[in-house]
């Protein structure tokens, strides 16, 4: 157990959340300063403190707060930007246990508990035909609402229309319409925009312990997909796409993706089978989409480069009339291909798989949010850098891949790298049985971590020149040193306010005294 924490304070923690709510063993507390990267600098927590309500949390915090003890708020530990990694040591407040779901149908929107994932709201909104309008990362499976609106995604935080905050000294905050005493939470803007100052905050302003999520209905939708010998003429049809307002959403990917996200387990394959037959309206249907799933795989580990395109409108008819319009751009220098991507995506949207590569290599992506017109010279001069740093990369035994994609009015550009290395506990945590047996013999290869770290800093620099942004910045991507000068006072004053003792998630977007 660690020694930082008084005995006085560790029992005020327990008759708070209960002592069953706290983890105080070492593994408890190294797993929960963890995320699916390595990071030197990361300090083991003190405690581990589980709270099951809004109340809880502002009782926990002020009791913290009182002992000037610096905290983090931790969902699923499921990103790879250091949010949830302090340097110093903390208490981490876990907020899996706030996960309640409460659904208004009629008013289109949901109140979920922070720590609700993606999934779990996905099948409760299900018996009602309803969905979140908020997009939602692959990582779903497990990976938790109150963490998407902390760090922000590629497809923006929009339909996220209000929150309850905990700030740093317990005081409670309500945002949207629900900051009016007694209203409901069925608007985000009424006076300023409070909501938004807390999106994509890292947790740096506060703990999010409810969020208000705008629902829409399910909508019919149309396939396609498309491949491009050359990446240029897939970026090309992209951007035309996406200004023409053509797809709801589209995806591509590289040939060696491909081949990792087709070479998939037994249990995930059946559950890709599963959910895509589930969505079959017969049986003749459900045996050719078998078919389909099979001949699918084969086709797109041909494609140097394949993108895949979803339309999504209020009937099948317009969703093709529209999907017709899209395919006339592709097939100017692309060839149309088996959809099974994107329909495959739609049915089985979550999946923790990929949280390692095919064989049990380990994972990290870097990711560059690009105005349209810089995405194909970002392009060319990220892969000019993989390319002259290829001979390093072959001797480490490092690979990489791309999934590149839009979602509103900008591109989205994501290596990703996959070297053998010895996989953590949280890794293991994720995996199958046979996947843990299968992938636990790995030795640490510091060769390989050390030529990642260099190279995803690499990348970093050439998306900074470049213009991008990024969705869950943590401590990873640079935030305050990038700001303009007015706007980086601002952004301290506003930290100065709500944190003045920087004990909230310090370090995080460059925040606070401990800035890594
Ligand atoms: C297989 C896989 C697929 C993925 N796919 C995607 C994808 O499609 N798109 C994408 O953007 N990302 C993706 N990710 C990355 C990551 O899973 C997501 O960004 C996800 O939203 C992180 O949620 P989390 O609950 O794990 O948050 P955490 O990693 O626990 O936390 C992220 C940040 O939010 C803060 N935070 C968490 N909860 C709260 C709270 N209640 N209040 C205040 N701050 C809080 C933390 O302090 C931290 O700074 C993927 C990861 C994996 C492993």
């Amino acid at each position: 157990m660690s020694q930082s924490l008084s005995s006085e304070l560790l029992h005020q923690i327990a008759a708070i959340v209960g002592a069953d709510n706290m983890g105080l063993d070492e593994s408890s507390r190294a797993l929960s300063t963890a995320d699916i990267f390595v990071w030197p600098h990361a300090k083991v927590a003190d405690a581990v403190v589980r709270p099951t309500t809004t109340k809880q949390v502002a009782q926990l915090v002020g009791v913290l707060a009182k002992h000037a003890v610096p905290m983090v708020p931790r969902g699923a530990g499921l990103s790879y930007t250091a949010g949830v990694v302090p340097s110093v040591p903390v208490v981490v407040i876990d907020c899996l246990h706030l996960n309640q779901i409460q659904i208004f149908a009629e008013d289109m929107y949901a109140v979920v508990g922070a720590g609700t994932t993606w999934q779990n709201l996905a099948t409760a909104l299900k018996p009602h035909g309803l969905r979140a309008a908020q997009i939602s990362p692959i990582s779903g499976s497990h990976s938790t609402v109150g963490g998407a609106a902390s760090q922000n995604l590629p497809g923006g935080l929009d339909h996220f229309i209000g929150m309850t905050v905990v700030l740093a000294d317990g005081t409670v905050v309500n945002t949207g319409s629900a900051a009016k005493q007694g209203a409901s939470p069925f608007a985000r803007y009424s006076g300023p925009d409070l909501t938004g100052l807390f999106l994509g905050d890292c947790g740096a302003f506060g703990i999010k312990t409810e969020l208000v999520v705008r629902l829409t209905v399910e909508r019919e939708a149309a396939f396609a997909s498309f491949k491009f010998d050359r990446h240029e003429d897939m970026m090309a049809a992209l951007i035309c796409l996406r200004q023409r307002e053509l797809v709801t959403r589209a995806l591509s990917m590289d040939q060696l993706k491909a081949n990792a996200a087709t070479k998939v387990d037994v249990e995930e394959a059946m559950g890709v089978a599963k959910a895509v037959l589930s969505e079959s309206s017969s049986v003749g249907g459900a045996l050719k989409d078998l078919a389909q799933l099979a001949m699918g795989r084969r086709e797109i580990r041909r494609a140097s480069w394949s993108l895949h395109l979803t339309v999504e409108s209020v009937t099948q008819t317009m969703a093709e009339a529209q999907m017709a319009l899209a395919r006339a751009v592709c097939k100017d220098k692309g060839q149309e291909m088996d959809n099974m991507v994107p329909k495959t995506m739609r049915a089985k949207p979550y999946s923790i798989r990929g949280l390692v590569g095919p064989d049990g290599e380990r994972w990290v992506p870097v990711h560059a949010i690009l105005p349209l017109s810089s995405a194909q010279a970002c392009m060319r001069e990220l892969l000019a850098t993989l390319e002259s740093s290829e001979p390093q990369l072959k001797d480490a035994g490092i690979f990489y891949s791309w999934i590149i994609s839009t979602i509103g009015a900008y591109i989205t550009i994501e290596p990703m790298f996959y070297w053998n290395d010895q996989l953590d506990p949280l890794h293991m945590k994720h995996l199958s049985d046979r996947n843990q047996a299968r992938f636990s013999k790995f030795e640490v290869n510091h060769k390989a971590r050390n030529l990642v770290q260099q190279v995803r800093e690499q990348m970093r620099r050439v998306m900074s020149a470049h213009d991008a942004v990024h969705g869950q910045m943590g401590r990873f991507y640079p935030y305050l040193p990038q700001l303009t000068p007015g706007t980086k006072d601002f952004v301290q004053r506003i930290k100065q306010a709500m944190d003045p003792h920087g004990t909230m998630n310090p370090g995080v977007l460059g925040l606070g005294p401990f800035h890594v």
